[in-house]
């Protein structure tokens, strides 16, 4: 088996593992375990932490750039609304997924012992 690079595999949404598998089983549910070679992944939950970044860069980009069409070129608040609303819940949406797979990808990548742990 080649070398993955795990964070890449997880970006793209594949098993940070072996990198051919699915490690979603829906939109954002991780996988209970890879179908190409069986790693567990369910261990592997990052609860919030993709979508706390997520927030920043979507809501930071949707802010600023929301700010700065109406102070730079005075757009009106019915087109700040229908530019950034679907561009910050488009970067969202789409930034969800492989910051997840990199937050799975990364604690796979660095052994984290806390991940396969139930307890906590
Ligand atoms: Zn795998």
């Amino acid at each position: 088996m080649a070398q993955v690079n795990p964070y890449l595999a997880g970006a793209t949404g594949h098993c940070p593992k072996c990198g051919e598998g699915f490690l979603f089983e829906g939109f954002l549910k991780i996988a209970p375990a890879c179908e190409a070679c069986g790693f567990e992944l369910s261990r592997h939950e990052t609860g919030d932490g993709a979508s706390t970044f997520i927030i920043l860069i979507g809501g930071g980009v949707g802010a600023f750039g929301a700010l700065f069409s109406m102070f730079a070129w005075h757009w009106p608040i019915w087109l700040l609304l229908l530019v950034w609303l679907p561009v910050t819940l488009g970067l969202s949406l789409g930034l969800m997924r492989p910051a997840k797979g990199l937050m799975v990808a990364a604690q796979v990548a660095n052994k984290a012992s806390e991940a396969g742990r139930r307890d906590v």
